[in-house]
């Protein structure tokens, strides 16, 4: 059997959400809950022989519910698959358990707040050309430098302008901005020249309260790291990989019981590199889980599990999955 983990972002009433681009309903969502409970095996994913079998046999298929990040949304995820007698797995991050701001949720808030590329763009250029701030190639191999003017033009000639402003905003705020502090800093310069443009209350009430945390854990669901500073692992060096790994297994061990929380763990965009499994193995985590899109099975490595994001697998007008999942 293999394992098609299902991996889920914002789950909410409102059409009118400033995340909608990457949102699913609630209604989507319980429709997505019937057809699976009724077509395949939901697996506990505490239930770690179940999953080790599941990942190595070839015969029907399995699937497990993931949510990354820590919303407020997984709390009523969490209570529809209670009622269907399921249960999930939620990846929290350490800053999210402490009380702050992920960067990719304040980028969400300015990518969709209905202000417009290009009027991002130049804020962005404008402050990334005062502070002389370094910008990182997209080959993640070249460890050289570009101009701003460079890296974005390359972005619009793969991507065309809209996509290509998206992307350069995005990917500049999330990586590519070589020092973190400086990307920080970035990000806090266009939240303090747009914040009137900004629903600053959806920030506000974007996550879990530790509470939460705890209740999920007390309801049986199952739970994981996912970075403490939800960066791109893969693009860290040595240091900050085994800092940020470390501090996330110590921030989820403070709310939940500590024999669980190394039985997974979920990569913050989905990014490792050698180095990020090594430490997996140094920190005895079971499992590994990507944002490479497929069905999961063992000999793709224990911590190189690949997933479905909803928001390409299930087809809404035939309310079922799209292949390769539907049996
Ligand atoms: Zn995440």
């Amino acid at each position: 059997m293999s394992i098609s983990f299902i991996t889920y972002h914002y789950i909410r009433n409102s059409n009118h959400s400033t995340f909608k681009p990457y949102a699913r309903t609630v209604e989507e969502f319980i429709m997505q809950v019937e057809y699976l409970n009724k077509n395949f095996d939901i697996i506990d994913p505490n239930d770690i022989e179940k999953v080790q079998d599941c990942l190595k046999s070839n015969k029907n298929k399995g699937v497990i519910f993931t949510f990354d990040d820590g919303y407020k949304d997984h709390v009523v995820a969490s209570q529809i698959l209670k009622c269907y007698g399921v249960r999930g797995l939620f990846f929290i991050p350490g800053k999210v358990i402490e009380g702050k701001e992920l960067e990719v949720n304040r980028i969400h808030l300015l990518t969709y707040s209905g202000i417009s590329c290009e009027k991002l763009l130049s804020r962005l250029e404008t402050t990334i050309r005062k502070e002389k701030m370094k910008i990182r190639t997209q080959d993640k191999a070249c460890k050289e430098y570009v101009s701003i003017e460079n890296y974005i033009q390359e972005l619009i000639n793969d991507n065309g302008f809209d996509n290509g402003y998206t992307l350069a905003i995005k990917r500049l705020l999330q990586r590519d901005i070589t020092d973190s502090t400086e990307r920080a800093y970035a990000i806090n310069e266009l939240f303090n020249k747009l914040g009137d443009e900004l629903d600053l209350h959806e920030m506000k009430t974007l996550y879990m309260k530790n509470t939460d945390i705890e209740k999920l854990s007390v309801d049986g669901h199952a739970m994981g790291p996912h970075g403490y500073n939800h960066v791109w692992l893969g693009t860290q060096n040595e240091k900050i990989q085994s800092q940020d790994i470390e501090l996330s297994i110590k921030a989820l061990e403070n709310v939940i019981r500590e024999y669980i929380v190394r039985d997974w763990y979920s990569y913050p965009y989905g990014s490792f590199d050698e180095e990020t499994i090594r430490l997996m193995q140094e920190n005895k985590i079971t499992f590994g889980l990507t944002t490479d899109w497929g069905e999961a099975h063992m000999d793709q490595g224990r911590y190189r599990l690949k997933r479905w994001d909803t928001n390409d697998w299930w087809n809404n007008e035939k309310k079922m999955p799209k292949n390769p999942l539907a049996k």
